[in-house]
């Protein structure tokens, strides 16, 4: 059966990502593209922090990046701020980039272990430009005519306004929005494919194809087709959150801050004129109103609305894709916010999406191909999750007890084998998360390598000196050549959006 209409379940960030994304084919008349949302329910509304890939999203969709920004009251982002992880008192920073440059196949933090054997003390992250720039507050996209690396970075982002300027796009191009709460939906009773749903005022709406955006409802893939859940609570055991914007200070910091609590964590997303904050914890240790009262007894700047309580049960939807149903955002599952990941699996699963589609209609390989590999994609980001709750010496509380001393995935285990021997991490395939990420989360968690790895012992530390002296000399240099991130903003993408 060949696909000539499209719908679309839900207008959260995956519906009018999703949307946006596939709009060429409307706009070419190739396809009808419906979508349909319900201002009654809302949308989830946070996802607030993004990483680096997001930025080819808005490039293949040839959007202006200061325009966007300033529609959504942007910032950059250069990293996460993890305070008080490994134990309290103590922070790190998990950069975007990557610290120094490998030299002879040796990677960075290798040699600098070598250094730091030797006597030198500067800390490992004096080589990471990102790093550098975030603490100071600065920010650009590429010190002017020198022959230095561009910065590494993503966009904090009011959600919800994002949403409003992707249906702009989207509507542009084609798309057709149809507002309205969807009551049921009609299979197909041979083939069990969804064939129609049906709004509360009567109106069916009928598709070859079905993106399932519906959030953790998954009208669709699981309501409709009952594709089951793969529950991971026993790695990641936070299934709650309580979030709340302030008002912002004036001062707009380039990352993102990750507390920990004494069961979970908080965030501090900065937009240009408020912070959006949450506090991610788990049931099983603590009650919604003492995370209430510590996400309001450690925000910065007044309140701006209620608290908004939600919940989650960490893990995957068994299929993404089933008959003619792919779940795409939080109806394909959901892992908590901690390292920003789930914006950019509803665009991994877009791009995997629109690369398959084929209109001739849908085929076992399809579906089998886009299962295994955002299956695979949600397995190693999990991996990397689970890795900052199980690295710490924290013993404060029962549920640091119970993460402490947890069992871990094997594939996980390994990785942490693997770095403790030698300080090698070998990245899987193509995961999303490389060398960079998994040396800061494990070296800021307490997991550091008894020696470096027998070839880094090679490389004559008294020869590579000058380099060595050089990489932080550039790095400095591009810190004093960065503007304070306010300025930038102020300069690059001023808000176009009132303070709430
Ligand atoms: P939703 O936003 O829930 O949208 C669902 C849509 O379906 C809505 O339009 C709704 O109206 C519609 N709908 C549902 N039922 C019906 C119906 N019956 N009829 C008609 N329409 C219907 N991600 C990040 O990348 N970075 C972050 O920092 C981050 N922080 C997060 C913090 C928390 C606490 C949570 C819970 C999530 C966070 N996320 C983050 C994830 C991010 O919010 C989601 O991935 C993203 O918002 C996509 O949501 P969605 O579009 O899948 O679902």
């Amino acid at each position: 059966m060949g696909i000539r209409k499209i719908v679309i379940v839900g207008g959260g960030t995956a519906g009018w990502m999703t949307a946006a994304a596939l709009s060429r084919l409307a706009q070419a008349r190739a396809v009808e593209i419906v979508l349909v949302e319900s201002e009654l329910i809302g949308t989830v509304g946070v996802g607030e922090a993004t990483i680096p890939p997001f930025i080819n999203f808005q490039d293949r969709l040839g959007i202006d990046e200061a325009e966007m920004l300033a529609a959504v009251q942007g910032s950059f982002k250069l990293g996460i701020h993890f305070v008080d992880w490994e134990r309290q008192g103590d922070s790190y920073f998990h950069p975007f980039g990557n610290y120094g440059y490998a030299v002879d196949s040796v990677s960075f933090h290798e040699i600098w272990m070598r250094y730091r054997m030797a006597g030198d003390e500067r800390p490992l992250h004096h080589f990471s430009p990102e790093t550098m720039m975030a603490m100071h507050r600065r920010f650009m996209h590429q010190a002017e005519g020198e022959d230095l690396p561009a910065i590494n970075y993503a966009y904090h982002i009011d959600a919800t306004a994002y949403a409003r300027f992707l249906r702009r796009y989207a509507e542009g191009r084609g798309v057709v929005r149809k507002e309205g709460k969807i009551v049921s939906s009609d299979l197909h009773g041979e083939s069990g494919f969804v064939r129609s749903v049906t709004l509360d005022d009567g109106t069916e709406i009928a598709g070859d194809f079905f993106v399932d955006c519906s959030g953790f409802r998954g009208l669709l893939i699981e309501n409709a087709l009952e594709t089951g859940y793969e529950e991971w609570t026993h790695w990641l055991p936070c299934d709650r959150a309580v979030a709340i914007p302030s008002a912002g200070d004036g001062t707009v910091l380039p990352y993102t801050r990750a507390t920990a609590h004494s069961a979970g964590w908080q965030w501090r997303v900065p937009l240009q004129t408020r912070n959006g904050n949450g506090h991610v914890y788990c049931s099983q240790f603590m009650e919604a109103d003492e995370a209430t009262d510590i996400l309001l007894k450690n925000i910065d700047g007044e309140a701006l609305a209620d608290p908004n309580h939600l919940r989650f049960v960490t893990g995957r939807r068994k299929k993404f894709w089933n008959k003619n149903v792919v779940a795409i955002g939080l109806s394909g599952g959901f892992m908590e916010p901690l390292e920003s990941t789930s914006i950019h699996l509803i665009q991994s699963a877009i791009s995997k999406l629109a690369g398959m589609l084929s209109l001739d209609g849908i085929t076992e390989a399809q579906q089998d191909t886009f299962n295994r590999l955002l299956g695979k994609e949600f397995s190693r980001i999990r991996d990397f999750l689970i890795l900052h709750y199980k690295a710490t010496s924290r013993d404060d509380s029962e549920f640091w007890n119970y993460c402490r001393t947890m069992s871990i995935p094997d594939t996980l285990e390994e990785k942490i084998e693997m770095f403790r021997l030698n300080g090698q991490v070998f990245r899987e395939e193509d995961e999303l998360f490389a060398e960079t990420s998994w040396v800061a989360v494990m070296m800021g968690q307490g997991i550091v390598p008894s020696r470096p790895s027998a070839m880094a012992h090679t490389l004559d530390l008294g020869k590579l000196r000058s380099e060595y002296e050089g990489m932080d000399q550039s790095i400095k240099y591009l810190v004093s050549k960065a503007k304070p991130h306010d300025q930038y903003l102020a300069d690059y993408c001023p808000t176009a959006i009132a303070a709430e």
